[in-house]
């Protein structure tokens, strides 16, 4: 593992030849050469760089270059990679054994974790992936009030759940898929989805059909579709709606939820939802997720209640164990170095564009965040589609020759952690100004 900067990668897609040659071994064997869309590099072009291994704030390639991590795999590695206590923690759970399929204890302490971090979750369910955790929490919405259809917004992504693929952001935003083959036309039309941030559009849906609706889901502050907050009052709104009509409000936290703060985004806005949904941090990097809410609707789940709902890996000792070292070493400090890390980059970011006469903007959900190259405010999916996306794709590439590992679209969010230290800061503002000419260079594709 090198110390110092990374040599220049190959240009346009950064991929050295290891590289490109396990891409094309991939592709045999994995549809697109990937296991999750984006990390195919569709929007950005190029060859996906394969890594080996990873340190702190650091990526490294199988060639061996580092790479500052910008994505932290997507969210957990909220702490960086490889930290002690995390490591402890899942040597010791691996020593005991790795699956029982019975109660244990762990689950117990993570789930005290959860309910104590989050006034409002009185009880919670563990699951294997944030996609089961909004699938579920759909479901038990669906059991609890005996109606069927769901609202959620244009470019919130909730997991690859049938119904929720409706106008997703993420790698369905990435890739433009203007619908998605294999959701029956029957799980589409129950879902009803809206422009985000706009709660008159919710209100009438609510006037005209608010007793159909089971449930209205939300990103607590958006991150799939690039960071898109919500504006003062929407998510009060959405709750206030939801609480007229006899619906459940859903804020789905699999991004935010122990990211933007101790509990998540509900730190910064305080809405009290129904259920939250989470998944990345909470499972420090191996596949661990919950949802959770009000104890008289989280009664109605089996084995207390009708509303089915199982796994064989639910509450896998090594993943709670890594989830629960993870959220204990958690603290105010980790929090106030997220913020601080996350608000120097976007600093940094937005001077050197500016200095390259680049209009953008930088945006905020929590400790995540992205650039839009529009020179207005982004507050829907709208806003998103209109920006200039084309430029991201020669800004990555020169971050990426430089060492910089940043999401590989232009529709998603970057992340940092807490061993974002200076020298990583410093590596990342050092690749800025080519990397912002690089943007200015920028041609829109030929129509
Ligand atoms: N909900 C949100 C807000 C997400 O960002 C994601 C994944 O990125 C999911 C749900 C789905 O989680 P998973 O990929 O663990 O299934």
């Amino acid at each position: 593992m090198s110390s110092s900067p990374a040599p220049a990668a190959a240009l346009d897609g950064g991929a050295g030849t290891a590289s490109a040659s396990l891409f094309e071994r991939a592709a045999t064997v994995i549809p697109g050469g990937v296991n999750s869309p984006v990390r195919a590099f569709g929007s950005v072009g190029g060859t996906p760089v394969f890594m080996a291994s990873a340190q702190g704030p650091y990526l490294y390639d199988v060639e061996g270059r580092e790479y500052v991590d910008l994505i932290c795999s997507w969210g957990p590695m909220i702490l960086g990679h490889r930290h002690p206590a995390v490591l402890d923690a899942v040597r010791a759970a691996l020593a005991a054994g790795t699956s029982f399929g019975t109660a244990t204890e762990g689950e117990i302490a993570l789930a005290e974790e959860i309910v104590d971090r989050v006034a409002p979750v009185e009880k919670v369910r563990l699951v294997t992936s944030g996609t089961e955790a909004t699938m579920s929490a759909i479901r038990l919405a669906r059991g609890f009030t005996g109606r069927s259809k769901i609202v959620k917004f244009a470019g919130c992504y909730h997991g690859h759940v049938d119904a929720l693929l409706a106008a997703a952001g993420s790698g369905l935003a990435t890739f433009a898929l203007p619908d998605t083959p294999g959701v029956t036309g029957a799980q589409a039309a129950d879902t009803l989805v809206l422009p985000y941030n706009d709660l008159s559009a919710v209100e009438r849906v609510f006037a005209e059909r608010g007793q159909e609706i089971a449930c209205v889901i939300t990103e607590a502050a958006p991150g799939n579709m690039g960071a898109v907050p919500p504006l003062p009052g929407f998510n009060a709104g959405l709750k206030d709606l939801c609480r007229r009509h006899g619906a459940l409000f859903i804020s789905d936290e699999v991004m935010t939820g122990f990211r933007a703060g101790r509990a998540g985004w509900y730190d910064r806005d305080g809405v009290a939802a129904d259920l939250f949904t989470y998944g990345k941090v909470m499972g420090g990097g191996f596949p661990a997720a919950a949802f959770g809410g009000r104890a008289d609707v989280m009664a109605h789940l089996a084995p207390a209640g009708p509303v089915y709902q199982a796994g064989t890996l639910a509450g896998n000792p090594v993943a709670t164990a890594a989830g629960l070292a993870t959220l204990r070493h958690c603290t105010d400090a980790v929090y106030e170095r997220l913020d601080t890390v996350s608000a120097t980059i976007g600093t940094e970011v937005s001077a050197a564009l500016s200095t390259e006469g680049v209009a953008h903007t930088l945006q905020y959900s929590g400790t995540m965040f992205s650039v839009f190259f529009s020179h207005r405010p982004v507050h829907d999916y709208d806003d998103v589609r209109a920006s200039e996306a084309f430029r991201y794709r020669a800004f990555f590439h020169e971050m990426l020759r430089q060492g910089v590992y940043l999401p590989p679209s232009p529709f998603e969010a970057w992340f940092v952690s807490a061993s974002h230290d200076d020298r990583a800061v410093d590596r990342i503002v050092t690749a800025l100004p080519q990397a912002a000419k690089a943007a200015a260079a920028a041609e829109p594709p030929a129509a």
